[in-house]
């Protein structure tokens, strides 16, 4: 096991889109970091991507609805690292099947479920340990304001007609583990908080997104590398504080 000089972050889904552009501003700001892709071609080229940009970037095959992916992974880590600083859980995904509770196909919402909030709670059980190594842990879960109870009940709520239950419903699971994680972890230096990217241009709506993924990485990046005195259990956007 090699103590790592430079903070060490993982980014789970990081082969394209939002998760892409949190490991290249950390890598920019010089943390190593470990490129989480469950398509290891994908994963091989956006980590070369990375490092011709001069990151420390390393390919990293995980799947995180396949536990023995996240289990070799950690192991990995465990072997070059001896520690992660940066938990970052931004792998997700929308079906075609989710939509209003009415009519919502049930296999793709439990579809939806798998990889939006039991793949995150699996990959920070299993990573949490080399978490506790870290001298200033950080967890930060990819969230969205699609996920907050109160903007979903404000009949003004610009994105009310996003009724998908699957997705809506994975991401307020996924600030609960926040929430819950955050509390258990109370008495050390890890600090866990949700991040909400705003609606920005990836495959995952079809480029329509209104910002740019420079912005929508931004607030993720903020809470990966937050201070000792900054917030844990929170959710936030790049505007600050979201509703839950
Ligand atoms: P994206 O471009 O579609 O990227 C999603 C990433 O997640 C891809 O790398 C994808 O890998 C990966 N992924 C999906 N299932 C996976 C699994 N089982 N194991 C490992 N990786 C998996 O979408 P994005 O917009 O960047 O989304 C990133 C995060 O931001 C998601 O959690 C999303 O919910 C959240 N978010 C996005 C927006 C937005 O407007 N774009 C707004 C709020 C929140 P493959 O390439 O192999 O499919």
């Amino acid at each position: 096991m090699k103590a790592a000089s430079k903070k060490v972050a993982l980014i789970t889904g990081a082969n394209k889109g939002i998760g892409f552009e949190v490991a290249r501003q950390l890598g920019r700001n010089c943390c190593t970091v470990l490129v989480g892709a469950r398509n290891p071609a994908l994963g091989r080229e956006a980590a070369a991507k990375l490092h011709d940009q001069g990151a420390d970037a390393r390919f990293l095959d995980l799947d995180v609805t396949r536990r023995e992916t996240v289990e070799a992974a950690a192991q990995f880590i465990e072997k070059d690292f001896g520690k992660l600083d940066i938990l970052v859980n931004n792998a997700g995904a929308v079906d075609p099947g989710d939509g209003p509770p009415s009519v919502a196909n049930l296999a793709a919402v439990e579809r939806v479920f798998q990889i939006n909030f039991f793949g995150a709670l699996s990959v920070a059980q299993v990573m949490l340990p080399l978490v506790r190594k870290s001298p200033a842990g950080r967890i930060v879960n990819v969230s969205s304001g699609l996920g907050s109870l109160a903007f979903n009940s404000d009949p003004n709520y610009i994105k009310s007609s996003y009724n998908w239950i699957g997705y809506c419903a994975s991401k307020a699971a996924m600030n609960m583990l926040t929430v819950q994680l955050a509390y258990e972890l109370r008495n050390t230096p890890i600090k866990v908080n949700s991040s909400a990217p705003g609606y920005t241009a990836t495959d995952m709506n079809h480029n329509r997104g209104t910002q740019k993924v420079e912005q929508g990485a931004a607030e993720t990046v903020g809470l990966s590398l937050l201070p000792a005195d900054g917030p844990s259990g929170g959710f936030f956007s790049s505007a600050g504080p979201k509703p839950w």
